[in-house]
């Protein structure tokens, strides 16, 4: 039965940033469809986005690490296999934004969106693939990429450049780890309605600008994420790789 492709049963996934908006409906998502996930963020699971996952009959712990300090990837990579056993599925979605023109743009912004949005997710997607690759029992990565990742935007230079280097990172890695049964993709969102985008939603010409734009006529849900998120992490999408799969209410078909 094709439905059954989607099912994560027993599978055991990280998802980065999932103590609230995109990662946050990402990790209910895998829950549901079945699969045990690690809960993470900086400092706490304000939500308790684990405790929703263990009603559904799902292990889940919260780990804490700050990804703008590099040694905290292999301690939370350490810390999930430790909880979980396992882990079959690295969802790379933390990620900041920072705004303020190219011309004045703090060194130490441009440093700490690098660091978060593309060497942890790097470092993380090479923790886990290792340890898939040792394994031999292939694995699902999907890193969370944005329309950055294809459009300059105004105003944010070093996140356009870590999303578009984001995708980049997530073909090249496929072309390396598909033959080996390592299914790399990205997802890329729209505008989305979360803290991220809390900005563009208080300034009204922006805001108005952006919904004139959109085809479906609404900011995004963070559940509107889900249903690629499942895919991308089950084996329906075995023959999938290196793809990135925007999700934008139609603005890039625009
Ligand atoms: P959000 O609501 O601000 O949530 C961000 C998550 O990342 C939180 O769980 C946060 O954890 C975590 N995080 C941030 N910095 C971190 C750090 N240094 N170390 C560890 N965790 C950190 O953001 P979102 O809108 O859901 O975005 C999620 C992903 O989607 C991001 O990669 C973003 O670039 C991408 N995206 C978003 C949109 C959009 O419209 N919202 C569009 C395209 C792409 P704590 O708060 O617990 O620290």
């Amino acid at each position: 039965m094709i439905v059954e492709r989607f099912q994560l049963t027993g599978k055991n996934a990280l998802v980065t940033g999932s103590t609230k908006g995109l990662g946050a409906a990402i990790a209910l998502a895998l829950a549901e469809a079945g699969a045990n996930v690690v809960i993470h963020g900086r400092t706490s699971d304000p939500h308790d986005i684990c405790g929703r996952i263990r009603e559904f009959g799902r292990r889940s712990v919260f780990i804490a690490a700050d990804l703008a300090d590099g040694p905290a990837c292999l301690q939370l990579f350490e810390k999930a296999v430790e909880a979980l056993g396992t882990i079959d599925i690295l969802v790379n979605n933390a990620g900041i934004i920072r705004r303020s023109p190219a011309s004045e743009f703090p060194p130490q912004d441009w440093d700490e969106v690098i660091a978060v949005n593309l060497t942890a997710a790097f470092r993380l997607c090479q923790l886990a693939g290792n340890r898939m690759l040792e394994r031999g029992a292939g694995g699902k990565i999907v890193n969370i990429a944005s329309l950055l990742s294809f459009q300059g935007g105004v105003f944010v230079p070093s996140y356009a450049a870590a999303k578009g280097g984001l995708v980049q990172l997530t073909k090249a890695l496929a072309n390396e780890w598909a033959s080996r049964g390592i299914n790399v993709n990205a997802i890329a969102p729209g505008y989305m309605a979360t803290e991220n985008t809390a900005a563009l939603r208080k300034d009204p010409d922006r805001s108005r600008q952006i919904l004139e734009r959109i085809p479906s006529g609404r900011w995004g849900k963070p559940c509107d994420v889900s249903g690629a998120a499942i895919f991308l992490c089950s084996p329906a999408s075995e023959y999938v790789h290196g793809h990135v799969l925007v999700v934008d209410g139609g603005w890039l078909a625009r």
